[in-house]
């Protein structure tokens, strides 16, 4: 099952409990048997969005295995003094409205138990004099509730994206994090480039060590992702990954990075210029030096922005031929294929950007890991957002430099999921 089908099964549980009648409750949850008896209750108090309420829950206990059992209610979570819609509020307001854990806190309890904010918001209220019962919710209560959510959303990486397509056409990037006393950390994410669909996320030591990427494609591969169908991957030049592809996945071409492609030739050209310059006047040196180097930049533009490979193969032979062209072409000669990999039909829809894009929304939330004491706590942070992610449609807006390619659909639609209903909430079973 994948987390869509989970999330629905979760769904229908709570509305099946919900249509439960005294009837049913007669008959034993556990084997069965409709010879039981009503055996007392208890009260409980939970906070409600319409502040505490009571409710008795009633027990019952079967003649035939000899137990107990009690009406169970899908609005309450066991254990807790807060009802579901709290848990999912507040899980919702840090993920989605991006808030500090004090702040939910702060503003679940305003509402709940009309105190601290309640009163600024409503203004001509008369203030009672004394307050009832103050709601006495904690940060680290929500902490709890979403670190549970994350605990929810590793253990179900095996078979998260069971029997959704997969373009094949990936692109992955690494994210530096730093935990509380200063260790850092690396988060690699995988996705597909065609529906955004997130097929792994890890928190490693390092990015440059091929163990580090063998284990991010583990875990895609755990969350039902087909290497026989991987075939291009769009990546800077992590000489870990490089190394990892060459041995266990020798059939996936990769596309470098075009971006992280032009910062690493930034010095080579610098070079260039300087070396033209040499030996010449001040003046006539800055003038030489700005001439080579718009010209070779333009000779570099005509090979990695080539329409097709013949022209990249011309526009390459003249860099060759430029004066201070060599160091250069040698450079882009070695890299040749993997700048051009895009331009294959049987690469259509990879990119040519590393997926830097994940971590514009990714760091707006858990930024760059600080308040996550331990890695399995981040990898947590991390696997909750990456759900969320998932299931999160990009918003419809044109405004500004920002478009979307799939306004209005979550990368799970665009990927052909149909999660319909179910959100992010009910897969991780908040
Ligand atoms: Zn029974």
């Amino acid at each position: 099952m994948n987390m869509i089908e989970r999330g629905r099964v979760f769904v229908q549980k709570l509305r099946e409990l919900a249509g439960w009648s005294p009837w049913d409750w007669r008959r034993c949850p556990r084997c069965g048997g409709t010879w039981t008896y009503k055996n007392g209750g208890y009260v409980r108090r939970p906070w409600t969005f319409e502040g505490r309420q009571e409710v008795r829950i009633q027990r019952h206990r079967c003649h035939a295995c000899r137990r107990t059992y009690k009406e169970e209610q899908p609005w309450l979570v066991a254990g807790s003094w807060y009802a579901r819609e709290v848990h999912r509020c507040a899980v919702d307001q840090w993920m989605h409205q991006r808030s500090s854990l004090r702040r939910v806190a702060e503003w679940l309890r305003s509402f709940m138990g009309r105190q601290e904010r309640w009163w600024l918001w409503r203004v001509t209220d008369p203030k009672p004099l004394e307050q009832k019962e103050r709601c006495g919710l904690h940060a680290s209560t929500v902490q709890r509730w979403l670190d549970r959510a994350g605990q929810h959303a590793q253990a179900g990486v095996r078979g998260q994206l069971e029997g959704l397509p997969c373009s094949g056409q990936m692109g992955t990037d690494g994210l530096w994090a730093r935990l509380r006393g200063e260790s850092r950390r690396v988060v690699l994410g995988l996705v597909d480039s065609v529906t955004g669909l997130i097929w792994g996320m890890i928190v490693v030591a390092e990015e440059e060590s091929a163990a580090s990427w063998q284990a991010l494609l583990e875990q895609a591969r755990a969350m039902g992702l087909s290497w026989e169908g991987l075939n291009g991957l769009t990546s800077d030049g992590a000489v870990g990954l490089l190394s990892y592809l060459r041995q266990a996945l020798p059939w996936v071409h990769h596309q470098r990075c075009v971006w992280h492609l032009w910062r690493s030739l930034a010095a080579d050209l610098a070079q260039a210029a300087a070396q033209a310059a040499r030996g010449l006047s001040k003046e006539v040196a800055k003038a030489t030096q700005r001439a080579v180097r718009q010209e070779l930049t333009a000779l570099l533009h005509a090979v990695i922005d080539a329409p097709s490979h013949e022209q990249a193969e011309l526009a390459l032979a003249q860099l060759q031929a430029h004066a201070y062209g060599a160091r250069l072409a040698r450079k882009m000669n070695e890299q040749f294929d993997r700048i051009l990999f895009t331009l294959l039909e049987c690469h259509r829809g990879l990119v040519r950007i590393s997926p830097e894009w994940l971590w514009r929304d990714f760091r707006m939330r858990l930024s760059r890991g600080r308040n996550h004491g331990s890695d399995e706590r981040l990898q947590r942070a991390v696997l909750l957002w990456k759900v969320y992610h998932d299931f999160t449609p990009a918003q419809r807006r044109s405004e500004r430099k920002r478009t979307y390619k799939h306004p209005g659909q979550s990368p799970l639609e665009v990927a052909g999921g149909a999660p319909g209903e179910i959100s992010y909430l009910d897969a991780l079973e908040v």
